[in-house]
Formats: structure tokens, C-alpha cells, sequence
């Protein structure tokens, strides 16, 4: 049996009651994990970049192992850029590469890029014609019950690659979940951590990392699923909210010692 531990938390009341969303945390532990878990998302709350958070919603659930499923974990590539506009448009080309229309990636980039304040969740989007297909407004469709089936060896094959972040490690295990998921194409993610102006495009065959995607200060962020045309929007919600999922690692090699935090 594990836990589904997870944190949302925001900043002038309830997300429900119009608070502004600050954090929010979603892991699958052991008994032997939990309370430490449960501190380390309480003190993130309280101590994120974005602000400090007067409301915290903090839920605990058993999963039965019966009802895990595991998916694999997505190769990293990284990708250089100068600045945030070249990183969207490198974006816009690896969003296309995986399927996505040109319309529908650039009608994805632009409905992230007119946020003005951070969903807590994603925008479901069409991948053919660009329409959103969730009715989830400000709050989006938010991925959960999702970790690694084992996670020292998660983070030593992060760190062979140069990562060591928690942006990156958190981020890998979505995406691994959500390529997984019945009919989505792709994502495009950039954080709404002000100091974090790194972003991603993740498809079935990787996830590509760009290293700029937004301004530095920016505290506006979000994702965007791409959903092809037959996919059942029911089914792909169940799966992305509810299905417990581990994301397993290739097995094998060693730690680099100079790995970047990121
Ligand atoms: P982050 O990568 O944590 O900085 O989050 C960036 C944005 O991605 C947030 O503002 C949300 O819109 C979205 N997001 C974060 N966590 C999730 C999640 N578990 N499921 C869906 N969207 C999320």
C-alpha cells in the first residue's frame, strides 16, 4: 500500500474562494515517507518564491498497489537559447515534430503567454485546431497521484545527465505520466517560479528542455496538453487526476559529481 500525498496552497484565501495559487505538491510514498513528505510540502508552502501561502490544502489517500500502474520515463534533451522568444519559437518547431498542427501549437504557446496570473492545473487544448476542450477555466486540469517506483535510482540517472533541481525532477515525472495518458501528443510547460525561466516540451519521445521559455520575474506560468482527435475526454481526465502511476528509470551507470542544480 502507498499514500498519494498532496499540497495545494495559495495566498489570500481557498484557490476556491479567488486566493492566488502559490504551490502544490503530488507524491506516492511509503508509510516510512509520509510525515517527512507531509512536513517538507507544508514548509514549501510557506517558504516558495511566489509568496508565502495562507491557505493549504493538504490531502491524504491510501492507493492499493493493485491499482498502480507504472509508465516509463522520458529521455532529457537539452536545448540552449539565448532568450525567451527563441525558446518559444524552438518550442513551437518540437511541438509540430510531435504531431501537433502549427495552428494548434501556436494557439497553445499564446493562450500560456496571455495568462495573466498561474492556474494550479493544465489547459486541455485540441491538438489539430488549438480550441481549449476542458471547461476547467482558472483552474485547469491537475495531474496527480504520480512518483517514481524507485526514487535513488531516479535521481542518480538524473544526475548522470547534469541535473540535480527539483523544478526537473518533479517535472520529468509529470510528463512521464502525461505521455503515458490515452490520446495526448505533447505538452509545453514554463514555470510560474519567478526565478525559474527554464520550460519544456515533452512528447512520447522525449522531453525536450529549453532553457529559457519565459522573462526572469515572470511569476506567470502553466501547461498545455495536446490532445488528439479521438481521444475520450472523460477517460483522459480519470487517468490524468486519478490513476496512480510510477515512472521507472533505466537501470544502471554511475553519478556525475558536477551535476547542476536546476
Ligand atoms: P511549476 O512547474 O510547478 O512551476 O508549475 C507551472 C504551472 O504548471 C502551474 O502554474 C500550473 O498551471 C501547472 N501545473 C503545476 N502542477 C501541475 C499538475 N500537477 N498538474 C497540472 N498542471 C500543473
Amino acid at each position: 500500500m502507498l499514500y498519494s500525498v498532496r499540497m495545494r496552497a495559495a495566498q489570500g484565501g481557498a484557490h476556491e474562494a479567488g486566493g492566488r495559487h502559490i504551490s502544490g505538491a503530488e507524491r506516492l510514498v511509503g508509510h516510512e515517507l509520509l510525515t517527512s513528505t507531509a512536513a517538507a510540502m507544508i514548509r514549501r508552502a510557506l517558504s516558495h518564491s511566489r509568496g508565502a501561502a495562507d491557505y493549504i490544502n493538504f490531502t491524504v489517500e491510501t492507493v492499493l498497489t493493485e491499482n498502480l500502474r507504472e509508465a516509463n520515463c522520458l529521455p532529457i534533451m537539452s536545448v540552449e537559447v539565448p532568450d525567451a522568444a527563441r525558446g518559444r519559437s524552438a518550442a513551437l518547431a518540437a511541438l509540430i515534430q510531435g504531431g501537433v498542427t502549427p495552428a494548434a501549437a501556436a494557439a497553445g504557446i499564446e493562450k500560456l503567454a496571455c495568462l495573466t496570473g498561474s492556474m494550479r492545473g493544465a489547459m486541455l487544448i485540441d491538438a489539430q485546431t488549438g480550441e481549449r476542450l476542458d471547461s476547467f477555466a482558472d483552474r485547469g486540469v491537475r495531474v496527480s497521484r504520480m512518483d517514481v517506483v524507485d526514487e535513488q535510482a531516479y535521481l542518480c540517472w538524473l544526475r548522470r545527465q547534469g541535473y540535480s533541481g527539483a523544478h526537473i525532477r518533479e517535472a520529468v515525472v509529470l510528463a512521464s505520466k502525461v505521455m503515458a495518458a490515452p490520446g495526448v501528443l505533447a505538452e509545453l510547460c514554463w514555470s510560474d517560479d519567478p526565478d525559474y525561466t527554464a520550460g519544456y516540451v515533452a512528447t512520447p519521445a522525449g522531453y525536450t528542455r529549453f532553457t529559457r521559455l519565459k522573462p526572469l520575474g515572470s511569476s506567470v506560468g502553466g501547461r498545455v496538453f495536446f490532445v488528439g482527435k479521438n481521444a475520450d475526454l472523460e477517460e483522459l481526465i480519470y487517468y490524468l487526476e486519478q490513476q496512480p502511476v510510477l515512472v521507472k528509470v533505466p537501470a544502471g551507470g554511475e553519478a556525475r559529481s558536477d551535476a547542476v542544480s536546476d
